[in-house]
């Protein structure tokens, strides 16, 4: 594999399995995992001042404003295990964020390796993230439906406790699908205008899906 840094954008509205596939895709290419709503909710769980700014438009499936997301994943971005690269999911979701990365990793004569978009048809992608757990600890999710946990209530990863997130309630949910098709859709646009997007048909089950992201990441970073 070459040796230049694997910096590399994970898309996908909510439901579409982002998460998952993204623990997945660090493990195999030792890249941090940064989650934009993961880090979100730490904060929130320190209610320190980004936490508070953040709560209000978390809880109505808003996009939290550009400037403060963009100033959390550059300082995230600039720790010491991120110089060989970082996989971000849930960032960038506009395109102010989109140019905003591209000029963080310029100035470190880096650039996007890849975008991969997890695409789901809308219509199953309420009944996927209303059906979601979250584990309080590790953060990794189940669905009941397609993905359970061996135990009910418990992370199988970390033996957690799992629990219901307040903006996966149907009502939000659906407000941050239509979010997502207005703000992050031209981020889409976007990548595959540079050429660096690829797309994976994300309705199969997470074996089928994984097979497939880890084909389009070897092809690119070889
Ligand atoms: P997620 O866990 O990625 O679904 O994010 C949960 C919530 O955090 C979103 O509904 C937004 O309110 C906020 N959020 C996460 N990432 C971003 C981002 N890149 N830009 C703005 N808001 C974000």
């Amino acid at each position: 594999m070459e040796d230049k840094p694997l910096d590399l954008v994970l898309l996908g509205p909510v439901g579409a399995g982002k998460g998952t596939q993204a623990r997945r895709i660090a493990a195999r290419y030792g890249v941090p995992h940064v989650a934009s709503g993961d880090l979100l909710r730490a904060h929130r769980a320190q209610n320190d001042d980004l936490g508070q700014a953040a709560r209000a438009y978390m809880d109505r499936g808003a996009l939290v404003p550009d400037d403060l997301v963009i100033t959390m994943i550059v300082g995230r971005m600039r720790r010491p295990d991120a110089s060989h690269g970082v996989l971000l999911d849930g960032f960038p979701r506009t395109l102010a964020q989109a140019r905003a990365l591209d000029k963080e990793l310029a100035a470190e004569g880096r650039e996007l390796r890849l975008a991969l978009y997890l695409e789901v048809p809308f219509d199953i992608l309420v009944e996927r993230a209303a059906g979601r757990w979250t584990c309080r600890n590790c953060q990794a999710t189940y669905n009941y439906r397609v993905n359970p946990p061996h135990k009910p209530g418990i992370c199988d990863i970390c033996g957690g406790e799992l629990y219901q997130r307040e903006d996966d309630r149907v009502d939000v949910v659906s407000e941050r699908i239509k979010v997502y098709l207005k703000d992050t859709v031209p981020v889409i646009d976007y990548y595959r205008g540079r050429g660096i997007l690829r797309v994976v048909e994300g309705t199969r089950d997470i074996e089928a899906v994984a097979a497939d992201v880890e084909m389009q990441l070897e092809a690119a970073v070889w």
